[in-house]
């Protein structure tokens, strides 16, 4: 079999040689070693930058523009190969090991960079390391499922079900992110969906919206558990930074209380909520 310049074969989902594009480049924001939130053990987490939703309390502003930015003395976002992100990952694969943990891609967007995310994933699964993804889903199918073989964990950002808030808080409208969702009920691969919800006062916390969000949750059937995390105000500093205005000014986080009002809601539709 030939191998072609700077690329690598592997075994796909149904054991064909598939070729690895290593040339392939693409934004990363940056690289963080030894997570314990994004996911089992040990998480080496590659944040790609650029993102087509922008929520009202996104903490990482910087992630958001497809592009390398510089704010002031800060570089923000750089071009990478893939073989590059590997070379970096695998310095950390001894504590993939002995923490049973593993890389995660996430964002920004990483569905937005679909084929440089692919081929990451690729790689990882020829190492043999535990792989997850933090999306929003909001991508074509196609390009999903062709990566969903190649992972073991999918954590799903599910922020608000209805529509016109969707649209006035993330800036696009849901449906396709709900549809994806749906699809995986019947999609090939042996990965866990993970539903995240991020509470945000005064946008999702309603009795209403936490319904409406536990009733969707509860009819995905490939669900491990959905996970509900307050609001937080971490990022404020790189809006001024990046001169960009913050519109949640004035929102508090919520209380631990308010925090188990909402499980409690969420939970009367899935069990499993955290
Ligand atoms: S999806 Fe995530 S990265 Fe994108 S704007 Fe929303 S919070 Fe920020």
């Amino acid at each position: 079999m030939k191998r072609q310049k700077n690329g690598a074969f592997r075994k796909g989902a149904h054991g064909a040689m598939v070729m690895i594009d290593n040339d392939r480049e693409g934004t990363v924001l940056r690289i963080e070693r030894s997570s314990i939130h994004d996911g089992d053990g040990f998480r080496t987490v590659v944040f790609l930058k650029g993102c087509p939703l922008c929520c009202q309390w996104c903490s990482t502003p910087e992630s958001q523009k497809f592009e390398p930015e510089q704010a002031g003395e800060t570089r923000y976002g750089s071009r990478m190969k893939v073989e590059d992100v590997i070379r970096e990952i695998r310095k950390d694969s001894l504590f993939f090991f002995i923490s049973t943990g593993g890389v995660t891609i996430s964002g920004g967007e990483p569905l937005a960079q679909p084929e440089f995310t692919k081929a990451i994933l690729q790689n990882c699964k020829k190492e043999c390391f535990n792989t997850a993804m933090e999306t929003t889903f909001f991508a074509s199918w196609e390009q999903i499922s062709s990566i969903l073989p190649y992972l073991n964990t999918v954590f799903v950002d599910l922020k608000l079900v209805s529509r016109e808030k969707h649209i006035a808080f993330c800036g696009v409208d849901n449906e396709q992110i709900l549809q994806n969702l749906l699809h995986t009920n019947d999609a090939e691969g042996n990965f866990r969906l993970i539903v995240r919800t991020p509470i945000v006062p005064g946008v999702n916390d309603s009795e209403e919206e936490l319904e409406k969000i536990g009733a969707f949750a509860a009819s995905l059937t490939r669900l491990r558990h959905i996970q509900l995390l307050p609001y937080h105000r971490l990022g404020t500093g790189t809006y001024q930074k990046l001169g960009r205005p913050y519109l949640l000014e004035g929102v508090k986080s919520p209380s631990a209380g308010e925090m188990e009002r909402c499980r409690a809601t969420v939970r009367r539709f899935v069990e499993n909520t955290v």
